[in-house]
């Protein structure tokens, strides 16, 4: 039998559309003889632009009235599922939380888990959060702290900052320099407070980077190249710590500021740019945004890393996590938390673009991750359950997927053990692809529209280093895993290594990064190697930044 491709009826060029079905054909029967929807399920806590990307890349909603039970694709909500849930869920469902991972979302719980990694691995790597105290058990060693600090900075005043464990949104925060100010109540950490932040027109912000790990068992992380940049909406001053306009850069409250219209300094009006436009402007100060952008990678793959041993196996389900983290004046980027169902409000117009296409390059990427994985029983529909898709293996097409498995390209030519290249012709990179259509809809386009990106809004300065987000992707050659479809690729780094690289709309794979890492996440996790093959990247990256650096004097 022939491929079985996805294809949106009506629709070969693949534009999405409500009225257009996301199906899934077999390429020799006549049309619509097993054209099947994919069904998605929400409860009341499913965000508004899940719901209506989804629908737009044509997948229809599953009613209980209408549909067996278990006639559903994807079940994308806020809260997370039950072990029963992850248990029961069957081979052609997926859920978008992997059990046990409240330990990075949880302040207080990622304060021990890092603060263990660092002890266990004895490496400066893990110094991305600020100094933390989990209260009440580490009172006395906060004071200890606290009164050590006051003594060596003599007149001088210390910064912290306390937040509860369990809260977002910037509630029930307070940033004290006298312990005489500090009140709480429940569990809450305090923390050093980052009081040289990098301003932009003198305005405080924080990165909300998206990541998605699809699944930690081997662990997969893929990262989000767009994202939010949040601002303070008043200016910084250390002098008034109780101003949350100024200190505070969660938007739930800069928006009902004072100043949120108002036209700022830089920034402008509202509250939030996009991360391109913030790396845009680094650049047009001459700042090395992939420098940065590589230790902010690190730093996810750390904090990723830190949990990954001890979360149990779950099939069939990512999570999409938000790291926000906090650039300093030198350049150094703090993690201040990880988010756990990030917010998906749409608020205002960079909301809408960053969002709407983070949801849909989150689809492409599942979706994906769906095929790569080969997986055999994938899509089986349930007797019975004659809407559920049947994928194409289920079809006898077990060995003609549009993408190879991991194994089968690592086995073929991934890691050619003289580090040279395969085969197969190796291609220049595709800029990120647009992917307002549906991969599932895209069928055999040739043509891969490239992304259009939010062009800068402030100029940047003649030197263009990085030219725009661009860099931030490895800078490689591709090739493509199969002549048909681009998805799943090898990237050969510039050092001629290679590594598994995939990519679906804006989301680059960070880990497994190179063939070490790739052996070492396989059968357990050796996280100690994993760790070994970081600081040398670190040094790497180092090392070609300063050469970077002395080129351009
Ligand atoms: P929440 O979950 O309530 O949003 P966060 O940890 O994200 O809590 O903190 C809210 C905001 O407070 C951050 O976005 C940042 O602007 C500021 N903040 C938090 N921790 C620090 C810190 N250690 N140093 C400087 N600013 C901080």
């Amino acid at each position: 039998m022939a491929d079985a491709v996805w294809q949106t009826q009506n629709n070969v060029s693949g534009h999405p559309s409500l009225e257009k079905k996301t199906l899934l054909m077999a390429e020799d029967e006549p049309p619509g003889a097993s054209l099947k929807p994919l069904v998605f399920r929400v409860d009341e806590t499913t965000p508004e632009v899940v719901q209506s990307v989804l629908l737009e890349r044509g997948w229809s909603k599953f009613d209980q009235q209408e549909r067996n039970v278990e006639d559903w694709n994807l079940y994308w909500r806020t809260s997370s599922f039950r072990m029963a849930e992850h248990a029961n869920v069957k081979p052609w469902q997926c859920l978008n939380h992997h059990p046990g991972t409240t330990r990075l979302t949880r302040k207080d719980l990622l304060a021990k888990c890092l603060r263990h990694m660092e002890r266990l691995y004895g490496t400066p790597l893990y110094q991305f959060l600020p100094p933390t105290f989990v209260m009440p058990s580490d009172y006395s060693k906060f004071v200890a702290e606290y009164f050590k600090e006051k003594q060596a900075l003599d007149a001088k005043l210390s910064y912290w900052i306390c937040k509860p464990a369990e809260l977002s949104r910037g509630r029930g925060i307070i940033i004290f320099s006298d312990i005489k100010n500090l009140i709480f109540a429940n569990t809450c950490i305090i923390q050093k407070y980052i009081c040289n932040p990098l301003l932009v027109g003198r305005y405080k912000c924080d990165l909300r980077v998206y990541v998605c790990v699809t699944g930690f068992k081997p662990l997969t992380i893929y990262i989000y190249q767009e994202g939010l940049v949040r601002f303070a909406t008043e200016k910084f001053d250390l002098g008034n710590l109780q101003n949350s306009y100024a200190h505070l850069t969660n938007s739930s409250i800069n928006r009902s500021g004072a100043s949120y219209e108002k036209i700022k300094e830089v920034v402008g009006s509202g509250c939030k740019w996009t991360l391109s436009r913030f790396f845009s402007y680094l650049r047009s100060w001459d700042v090395d945004d992939l420098l940065l952008w590589q230790k902010i990678n690190r730093v996810v793959i750390l904090t990723v890393l830190a949990i990954a041993p001890s979360v149990p196996f779950a099939a069939n389900c990512f999570e999409l996590f938000g790291f926000d983290i906090l650039v300093d004046d030198n350049l150094k980027p703090w993690l201040m938390e990880v988010n756990y169902s990030p917010g998906l409000s749409l608020d205002c117009s960079v909301d809408v673009s960053v969002k709407r296409r983070l949801i849909h390059d989150t689809i492409e990427l599942i979706h994906l991750h769906s095929l790569r994985d080969g997986r055999k029983e994938s899509c089986r529909a349930a007797n019975g359950s004659p809407d559920v898709p049947l994928a194409r293996e289920d079809r006898g097409q077990g060995s003609n997927l549009p993408y190879e498995s991991f194994s089968e390209l690592r086995s073929r030519r991934a890691f050619s053990k003289d580090g040279t290249p395969g085969k197969k012709a190796v291609t220049e990179c595709p800029e990120n692809q647009h992917t307002c259509q549906p991969r599932e809809a895209l069928s055999r386009q040739k043509e891969v529209r490239p992304l259009t990106r939010e062009p800068p809004k402030a100029k940047p300065k003649a030197r263009a280093r990085h030219p725009a987000l661009k860099t931030l992707m490895p800078r490689v050659s591709l090739i493509q895993s199969h002549g048909r479809e681009k998805g799943l690729t090898l990237c050969v780094q510039p050092d001629g290594s290679w590594v598994p690289g995939s990519q679906a709309g804006n989301f680059v794979l960070i880990f497994p990064f190179n063939e070490a890492t790739f052996g070492a996440s396989r059968n357990g996790l050796n996280v100690r190697r994993i760790i070994q093959e970081l600081q040398k990247l670190t040094h790497k990256q180092c090392s070609q930044a300063a050469e970077e650096k002395i080129k351009r004097k």
